[in-house]
């Protein structure tokens, strides 16, 4: 059997922009995934609601994966009423047959130094392989200084790289597109344009549907 590796990206992709692309493009290539998942979040309640609806955010995704070798969109998360922490999703896949050496857990630099607070740590890192990419302003070189319980399992990750099979968390030091989502809502709130920071069918999608103008969540339930 061919091996697979699959790389699993979550977040709440409101909107899904350049930054998560050149992300998950970067530990493609680093790696050899063979599927990239896009897997938008149901929101807690605890953090700041999304502008627009876990549907949009959808559509969005799907119009991100189109024509992309070896991604998908993935409603694993938005099928679940409740939120769902990462170790539920990567169980969830394991139920499904994956093994933990064959999932590859992709996130940005600045979120992964927060991980010491999720939920199952450390154990989560048993069950995938992690990625982290660098981000502007995050550079995955400086997570060994910042995480020394975790610096012995981290590896450098240039193309060709051996993929080890019990877990490990892979610093991948790519350049991204120095954007947020946060920054685009504010960008479109003040009715800018977004300049090829998302990719072109996502800028048609949000102008068509009037997406974040005014920057309020009324507007969204005005439609
Ligand atoms: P927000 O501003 O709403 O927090 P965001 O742009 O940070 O949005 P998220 O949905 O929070 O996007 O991020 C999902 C994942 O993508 C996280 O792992 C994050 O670190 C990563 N990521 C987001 N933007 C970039 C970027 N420009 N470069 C590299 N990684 C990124
Ligand atoms: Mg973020």
């Amino acid at each position: 059997m061919t091996t697979r590796r699959i790389g699993l990206l979550g977040g709440t992709f409101d909107p899904i922009h350049r930054g998560h692309t050149d992300l998950a493009t970067a530990a493609q290539a680093a790696l050899g995934l063979t599927q990239v998942l896009v897997i938008p979040a149901n929101v807690p309640p605890h953090r700041p609601k999304p502008l627009t609806s876990s549907f949009h955010r959808f559509a969005m995704t799907a119009l991100v994966v189109a024509g992309r070798q070896g991604w998908r969109a993935s409603d694993v998360e938005l099928r679940h009423e409740a939120p769902s922490y990462t170790v539920t999703t990567l169980r969830r896949f394991q139920e499904r047959g994956y093994a933990p050496h064959e999932l590859f857990f992709l996130i940005g630099a600045d979120a992964f130094r927060d991980i010491a607070s999720w939920r199952d740590y450390p154990s989560i890192f048993e069950r995938a392989h992690f990625a982290v990419v660098s981000r502007p302003g995050h550079p995955v070189s400086a997570l060994r200084d910042h995480l020394p319980a975790l610096a012995s399992r981290m590896l450098d990750a240039t193309p060709g790289v051996d993929v080890p099979a019990k877990p490990a968390i892979f610093l991948i030091d790519a350049d991204t597109a120095d954007v947020s989502s946060t920054a685009l809502r504010a960008a479109l709130g003040r009715g800018e344009r977004l300049d090829g920071h998302v990719d072109p069918r996502v800028q048609q999608h949000i102008e068509q549907h009037g997406l974040y103008r005014f920057g309020s969540t009324e507007r969204r339930h005005a439609l």
